[in-house]
């Protein structure tokens, strides 16, 4: 079962740092081992990227869309494969990574294929008298990618395309406990005809290989998806160089029901929008605020529903809920959820994990939480809604804004001066409006806040990895310009 870890210069590396194993979350069964990359590998992957760069970055954009084209159809063939992939290393339901996980990776893919040939900027004009000025956009250059476990795939694809359309080369690092996805998209990518050295992926531990590829002098940007602690680490291992980041992290989405809302689209939405991949995703709907008239209802509904939730072996297709990703992050977040009732909060459903083997836990409810309890402010990554009421609009506001995150949120009326105000004042990347999660490749992610800044997805993310480049040509051929008397006169 020992495999490689890496992907460096076109070709599967076996690395020889300390042993690892991936193990499937819903039974504790090894899936795959191998030896982790070490730093010495990263500065190997940096090298081959440097070295592959400038033929990459000078290949036409149409040469550039055809490999990527190539790669979105070899991903949709092995879309099967992929989905066995990722359900085995992360747990998530086979419905979850088949309907959207895959697809959404292999849209993605495709939507930067043609991105690749769409370069905009300023026209091409006389902005001087004397002067053209045309703008150039060139590839940044060498990118290190650091990625997280929750939607090893598409964080990558989110990631790694946008480099590859704009004619950078790029060093991935995905989270150790779930490089199987990515290490097959670098392995597609070569089969698509992408030249060595432009792909490399170094599968490593974010204390030794994580550092040192956010910190290394080599590269030009390093874009990273994670927590707000850990970005902040790699913003400043970064900053030592005075390199660029880009960094998607945590969030803490609030869902506003307002008194005016359809209340069982607001119950399947909030049901929905809290269990998606099991809670662990930064966008879930997080924090249910909902008007004093609707509160019991809502909390009497939700907490029906997710009493149907079935939850079980994710290769199953009836399963709607997988386990969480390890069983240290279901202490953490059972621990969370046994200190809510000590500030305030009433757990309505849940608040236990099933007996067996796996890392599962029940979907939970936790209604009249505090505003300054923990459950409440701080991130949990389970399948976890906490549920408040408000008095007016006003309240309402205040209380979706009353978090350092700012990654997505979801207001729910009928009114549409109400829907209109909610997405003007919510402080965040995303408002969704009598909907939360849905995501579109044309459409760009991201936060503000504790959730990070930048974007991936869309044009707007093809723009992190491209430099603008301004030219300006005389046009006069004379030797003694006219601004020149501004610094001497000829005597
Ligand atoms: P994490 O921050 O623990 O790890 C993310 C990656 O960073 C992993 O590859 C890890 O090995 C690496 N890493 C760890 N320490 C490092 C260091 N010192 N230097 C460099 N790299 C290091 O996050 P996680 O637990 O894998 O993922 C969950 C988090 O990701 C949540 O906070 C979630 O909200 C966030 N997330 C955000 C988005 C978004 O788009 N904003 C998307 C998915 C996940």
């Amino acid at each position: 079962m020992s495999m490689a870890s890496s992907w460096i210069g076109g070709t599967a590396v076996k690395t020889d740092g300390a042993p690892h194993r991936i193990v499937n979350p819903a039974t504790g069964d090894a899936v795959a081992e191998f030896a982790l990359a070490t730093p010495a590998d990263v500065d190997a992957a940096v090298a081959v990227a440097r070295a592959a760069l400038r033929g990459w970055s000078t290949a036409t954009p149409a040469d550039r869309a055809a490999v990527l084209f190539k790669l979105a159809k070899l991903a949709d063939e092995n879309a099967e494969a992929l989905v066995a992939e990722e359900v085995s290393q992360t747990g998530k339901p086979v419905r979850l990574a088949g309907e959207f996980d895959v697809p959404g990776s292999v849209d993605n893919i495709d939507f930067f294929a043609g991105a690749a040939r769409h370069l905009e900027g300023k026209a091409t004009a006389e902005y001087s008298p004397d002067h053209t000025s045309s703008i150039r956009r060139e590839a940044i250059g060498v990118v290190a990618t650091i990625t997280p476990w929750n939607y090893p795939l598409q964080m990558a694809v989110w990631k790694v395309l946008p480099a590859l359309a704009a004619g950078c080369s790029v060093v991935i690092k995905p989270a150790e406990i779930t490089p199987l996805t990515t290490l097959t998209l670098a392995r597609l990518a070569t089969e698509a005809g992408l030249p060595d050295g432009v792909l490399n992926v170094v599968t490593g531990a974010g204390s030794d290989v994580g550092t040192a590829l956010a910190g290394h002098a080599g590269v030009d940007l390093v874009t990273f998806t994670g927590s707000t602690a850990v970005g902040r680490r790699v913003m400043a291992a970064a900053a030592a160089h005075g390199h660029r980041t880009q960094l998607e992290l945590g969030g803490k989405a609030p869902f506003v029901v307002f008194d005016d809302a359809d209340l069982g689209a607001a119950i399947e939405g909030a049901v929905a929008a809290s269990l998606i991949n099991t809670g662990q995703d930064c966008t879930a709907a997080t924090r249910a605020i909902v008007a004093r008239p609707l509160y019991d209802d809502f909390v009497a509904g939700v907490g029906e529903l997710m009493g149907k939730i079935v939850v079980g072996d994710p290769h199953d297709p009836d399963t709607d809920l997988g386990p969480l990703i390890t069983t240290a992050h279901r202490e953490k977040v059972a621990a969370m959820v046994a200190r809510a009732p000590g500030e305030g909060g009433r757990v309505v459903t849940g608040g236990e994990a099933p007996d067996g083997p796996g890392s599962f836990y029940r979907p939970t409810l936790i209604a009249d939480v505090d505003e300054r309890s923990e459950i409440y402010r701080d991130e949990v990554f389970g399948p976890v809604l906490t549920v408040r009421s408000f008095t007016d609009d006003d309240d309402a506001l205040r209380q979706a804004n009353d978090t350092e995150y700012g990654l997505a949120a979801s207001a729910w009326t009928r009114d549409v001066y109400r829907a209109g105000r909610a997405s003007r004042e919510i402080n965040a990347g995303c408002v969704w409006i009598n909907d939360h999660i849905p995501i579109i490749s044309e459409m760009p992610h991201g936060g503000v806040g504790a959730s990070g800044f930048g974007k991936d997805m869309s044009d707007y993310s093809f723009e992190e990895y491209l430099t603008i480049k301004h030219v300006m040509s005389d046009i006069t051929a004379v030797a003694e310009k006219g601004w020149h008397r501004i610094i001497f006169t000829k005597r």
